[in-house]
Protein backbone atom coordinates (compact mmCIF):
# COMPACT_ATOMS: atom_id res chain seq x y z
CA UNK A 1 0.00 0.00 0.00
CA UNK A 2 1.52 3.40 -0.82
CA UNK A 3 2.44 5.02 2.72
CA UNK A 4 2.25 8.90 3.18
CA UNK A 5 6.03 10.27 3.71
CA UNK A 6 6.93 9.86 7.37
CA UNK A 7 7.75 12.46 9.62
CA UNK A 8 11.20 13.26 9.17
CA UNK A 9 13.62 16.80 9.53
CA UNK A 10 15.12 17.77 6.15
CA UNK A 11 18.68 18.77 5.94
CA UNK A 12 19.64 21.09 3.07
CA UNK A 13 23.26 22.18 3.02
CA UNK A 14 24.61 25.00 0.80
CA UNK A 15 27.94 22.79 -0.15
CA UNK A 16 29.75 25.95 -1.00
CA UNK A 17 32.49 25.18 -3.42
CA UNK A 18 35.06 28.30 -2.57
CA UNK A 19 35.42 28.36 1.32
CA UNK A 20 36.20 25.11 3.41
CA UNK A 21 32.87 26.02 5.16
CA UNK A 22 31.28 24.96 2.71
CA UNK A 23 32.89 21.83 2.25
CA UNK A 24 32.45 21.49 6.16
CA UNK A 25 28.61 21.93 5.64
CA UNK A 26 28.36 18.81 2.96
CA UNK A 27 30.18 16.88 5.13
CA UNK A 28 28.61 17.64 8.33
CA UNK A 29 25.48 17.10 6.37
CA UNK A 30 26.32 13.67 5.28
CA UNK A 31 27.39 12.40 8.40
CA UNK A 32 23.92 12.92 10.11
CA UNK A 33 22.18 11.52 7.27
CA UNK A 34 24.68 9.05 6.45
CA UNK A 35 25.25 7.62 10.42
CA UNK A 36 23.81 9.87 13.25
CA UNK A 37 20.18 9.98 12.35
CA UNK A 38 19.75 8.27 9.16
CA UNK A 39 16.04 7.37 9.58
CA UNK A 40 15.32 10.61 10.95
CA UNK A 41 16.39 12.97 7.82
CA UNK A 42 16.28 13.28 4.30
CA UNK A 43 18.02 16.00 1.94
CA UNK A 44 17.40 17.95 -0.80
CA UNK A 45 19.64 20.05 -3.39
CA UNK A 46 19.67 23.41 -3.59
CA UNK A 47 19.41 23.69 -7.87
CA UNK A 48 16.24 21.62 -7.30
CA UNK A 49 14.54 24.03 -5.26
CA UNK A 50 15.38 26.77 -7.97
CA UNK A 51 14.47 24.47 -10.73
CA UNK A 52 12.23 22.10 -9.27
CA UNK A 53 8.32 21.45 -9.47
CA UNK A 54 5.73 22.11 -7.04
CA UNK A 55 6.67 18.72 -5.05
CA UNK A 56 9.96 19.70 -4.70
CA UNK A 57 9.49 23.03 -3.56
CA UNK A 58 6.75 21.79 -0.80
CA UNK A 59 9.81 19.90 0.84
CA UNK A 60 10.60 22.63 3.52
CA UNK A 61 6.72 22.73 4.17
CA UNK A 62 6.17 19.33 4.48
CA UNK A 63 9.51 18.57 6.78
CA UNK A 64 10.83 20.83 9.34
CA UNK A 65 14.22 21.75 7.47
CA UNK A 66 17.70 22.17 8.98
CA UNK A 67 19.71 25.18 6.72
CA UNK A 68 23.20 24.60 7.26
CA UNK A 69 25.45 27.52 5.33
CA UNK A 70 29.18 27.98 5.35
CA UNK A 71 29.07 31.83 6.09
CA UNK A 72 26.40 34.50 6.88
CA UNK A 73 25.44 35.07 3.42
CA UNK A 74 22.89 32.19 4.23
CA UNK A 75 22.90 30.92 0.71
CA UNK A 76 20.73 27.24 2.23
CA UNK A 77 18.69 29.58 4.30
CA UNK A 78 17.86 31.82 2.21
CA UNK A 79 16.88 30.06 -1.25
CA UNK A 80 14.93 27.73 1.21
CA UNK A 81 12.85 30.39 2.34
CA UNK A 82 12.29 31.70 -0.52
CA UNK A 83 12.03 28.59 -2.74
CA UNK A 84 10.05 26.43 -0.07
CA UNK A 85 9.52 27.35 3.54
CA UNK A 86 11.08 29.11 6.00
CA UNK A 87 13.73 26.72 7.73
CA UNK A 88 12.55 25.17 11.43
CA UNK A 89 16.43 25.73 12.29
CA UNK A 90 19.50 27.11 10.59
CA UNK A 91 23.19 26.58 11.31
CA UNK A 92 25.97 29.01 10.11
CA UNK A 93 30.12 27.14 10.39
CA UNK A 94 31.72 30.35 10.83
CA UNK A 95 29.81 31.20 13.86
CA UNK A 96 29.74 27.33 14.98
CA UNK A 97 33.37 27.91 14.80
CA UNK A 98 33.57 29.87 17.24
CA UNK A 99 31.52 28.81 19.31
CA UNK A 100 33.71 25.78 19.83
CA UNK A 101 36.95 27.68 19.44
CA UNK A 102 38.34 25.91 16.60
CA UNK A 103 40.73 27.05 13.93
CA UNK A 104 39.60 28.30 10.84
CA UNK A 105 39.55 25.38 8.51
CA UNK A 106 41.96 25.36 5.75
CA UNK A 107 41.37 23.38 1.93
CA UNK A 108 38.13 23.17 0.22
CA UNK A 109 38.63 19.30 -1.54
CA UNK A 110 40.25 17.96 1.74
CA UNK A 111 40.20 19.72 5.01
CA UNK A 112 42.98 19.86 7.33
CA UNK A 113 42.61 18.39 10.96
CA UNK A 114 40.35 22.02 12.28
CA UNK A 115 38.11 21.17 9.27
CA UNK A 116 37.62 17.59 9.99
CA UNK A 117 37.19 18.89 13.89
CA UNK A 118 34.27 21.28 12.65
CA UNK A 119 32.78 18.84 10.33
CA UNK A 120 32.26 16.87 13.43
CA UNK A 121 31.48 19.48 16.19
CA UNK A 122 28.51 20.89 13.30
CA UNK A 123 27.21 17.47 12.71
CA UNK A 124 26.71 17.16 16.40
CA UNK A 125 24.61 20.34 16.42
CA UNK A 126 22.89 19.28 13.61
CA UNK A 127 21.61 16.07 15.18
CA UNK A 128 20.87 17.77 18.17
CA UNK A 129 18.57 20.11 16.26
CA UNK A 130 16.94 16.98 14.52
CA UNK A 131 16.20 15.40 18.04
CA UNK A 132 14.97 18.89 19.23
CA UNK A 133 12.67 19.05 16.01
CA UNK A 134 11.51 15.89 16.18
CA UNK A 135 10.53 16.20 19.97
CA UNK A 136 7.91 18.64 18.78
CA UNK A 137 4.85 17.84 16.38
CA UNK A 138 4.83 19.38 12.83
CA UNK A 139 2.21 20.80 11.08
CA UNK A 140 2.65 20.10 7.23
CA UNK A 141 -0.98 21.78 7.15
CA UNK A 142 0.88 25.26 8.43
CA UNK A 143 4.44 24.36 7.71
CA UNK A 144 5.10 24.95 11.32
CA UNK A 145 5.49 23.58 14.87
CA UNK A 146 2.45 22.25 16.83
CA UNK A 147 2.93 20.04 20.12
CA UNK A 148 5.34 18.00 21.66
CA UNK A 149 6.20 14.25 21.40
CA UNK A 150 9.22 11.70 20.46
CA UNK A 151 10.80 8.64 20.35
CA UNK A 152 14.43 7.45 20.32
CA UNK A 153 16.25 4.31 18.40
CA UNK A 154 19.20 3.37 17.52
CA UNK A 155 19.27 3.67 13.96
CA UNK A 156 21.58 2.04 11.28
CA UNK A 157 23.65 3.54 8.63
CA UNK A 158 22.66 4.44 5.04
CA UNK A 159 23.81 5.96 2.07
CA UNK A 160 22.31 9.43 1.69
CA UNK A 161 20.72 10.65 -1.41
CA UNK A 162 19.00 13.92 -2.30
CA UNK A 163 15.11 13.95 -2.61
CA UNK A 164 15.48 14.51 -6.77
CA UNK A 165 12.40 12.97 -8.45
CA UNK A 166 11.16 12.21 -5.50
CA UNK A 167 8.91 15.34 -4.28
CA UNK A 168 5.96 15.54 -2.57
CA UNK A 169 3.45 14.51 -4.77
CA UNK A 170 1.07 17.38 -5.80
CA UNK A 171 -2.40 17.09 -7.46
CA UNK A 172 -4.57 20.55 -8.60
CA UNK A 173 -8.43 20.66 -8.41
CA UNK A 174 -10.65 23.66 -9.34
CA UNK A 175 -12.31 25.15 -6.64
CA UNK A 176 -15.02 28.18 -7.21
CA UNK A 177 -12.99 28.57 -10.81
CA UNK A 178 -9.93 28.75 -9.08
CA UNK A 179 -6.91 26.23 -9.18
CA UNK A 180 -5.69 24.82 -5.89
CA UNK A 181 -2.55 22.75 -5.46
CA UNK A 182 -3.04 20.00 -2.99
CA UNK A 183 0.19 18.62 -1.33
CA UNK A 184 0.07 14.85 -0.88
CA UNK A 185 -3.18 14.39 -2.44
CA UNK A 186 -2.59 11.26 -5.29
CA UNK A 187 -1.39 10.01 -2.22
CA UNK A 188 -4.02 10.18 -0.10
CA UNK A 189 -6.39 8.81 -3.35
CA UNK A 190 -4.17 5.53 -3.52
CA UNK A 191 -4.22 5.27 0.14
CA UNK A 192 -8.17 5.48 0.42
CA UNK A 193 -8.72 3.68 -2.73
CA UNK A 194 -6.88 0.34 -1.22
CA UNK A 195 -8.55 0.81 1.83
CA UNK A 196 -11.51 -0.14 -0.20
CA UNK A 197 -13.36 3.46 1.13
CA UNK A 198 -16.02 3.42 -2.52
CA UNK A 199 -17.57 6.86 -2.98
CA UNK A 200 -19.92 8.24 -0.76
CA UNK A 201 -20.41 11.46 1.47
CA UNK A 202 -18.29 9.38 4.43
CA UNK A 203 -15.13 8.90 2.40
CA UNK A 204 -15.43 12.53 1.41
CA UNK A 205 -15.30 13.88 4.72
CA UNK A 206 -12.37 11.34 5.26
CA UNK A 207 -10.55 12.95 2.33
CA UNK A 208 -10.87 16.13 3.33
CA UNK A 209 -9.25 15.32 6.94
CA UNK A 210 -6.23 14.44 5.57
CA UNK A 211 -5.95 16.69 2.93
CA UNK A 212 -6.46 19.28 5.94
CA UNK A 213 -3.44 17.47 7.37
CA UNK A 214 -1.02 18.66 4.47
CA UNK A 215 -2.60 21.93 3.42
CA UNK A 216 -4.04 24.84 5.14
CA UNK A 217 -7.18 25.08 3.92
CA UNK A 218 -9.23 28.55 5.01
CA UNK A 219 -12.52 27.80 6.57
CA UNK A 220 -14.59 29.64 4.30
CA UNK A 221 -13.74 27.58 1.24
CA UNK A 222 -13.42 24.31 3.42
CA UNK A 223 -16.73 23.14 1.95
CA UNK A 224 -16.43 24.02 -1.70
CA UNK A 225 -12.71 22.02 -1.26
CA UNK A 226 -14.46 18.84 -0.10
CA UNK A 227 -16.33 18.97 -3.31
CA UNK A 228 -13.57 19.22 -5.44
CA UNK A 229 -11.38 16.60 -4.01
CA UNK A 230 -14.38 14.16 -3.67
CA UNK A 231 -14.82 15.13 -7.34
CA UNK A 232 -11.43 14.07 -7.89
CA UNK A 233 -11.50 11.10 -6.22
CA UNK A 234 -14.91 10.23 -8.06
CA UNK A 235 -12.80 10.37 -11.70
CA UNK A 236 -9.74 8.82 -9.81
CA UNK A 237 -12.20 5.81 -8.52
CA UNK A 238 -13.62 5.27 -12.01
CA UNK A 239 -10.50 5.24 -13.42
CA UNK A 240 -8.94 2.24 -11.59
CA UNK A 241 -12.12 0.65 -11.36
CA UNK A 242 -11.82 0.29 -15.05
CA UNK A 243 -7.72 -0.93 -14.85
CA UNK A 244 -9.16 -3.96 -12.52
S1 LIG B 1 26.62 30.24 2.40
FE1 LIG B 1 28.70 31.00 2.07
S2 LIG B 1 29.91 29.11 1.81
FE2 LIG B 1 27.79 28.56 1.49
S3 LIG B 1 27.43 28.70 -0.75
FE3 LIG B 1 26.82 30.67 0.20
S4 LIG B 1 28.67 31.94 0.01
FE4 LIG B 1 29.36 29.81 -0.26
Amino acid sequence: MPELPQKKVGIIACSGEELPEGTVTRLAALKVLEKLRPSDTVTICLPLFLAGGEGDRAFAKFYPTIAVDGCDKRCAYRATEKYSNKPAAGIVIKDLIEKHHIQKPQGTRRLDAAGQEAVAAAAEEIATKVDELLGKAWSRRQGTFAETSQSDQPQEEVEATCSCGSGIPIQKVQVNGQELSLVALPLIFQNLFQLGKTLGNETGHEIMEMVKIYNSIDSSVEADVESAVFEAYTDYYRQQEVKA
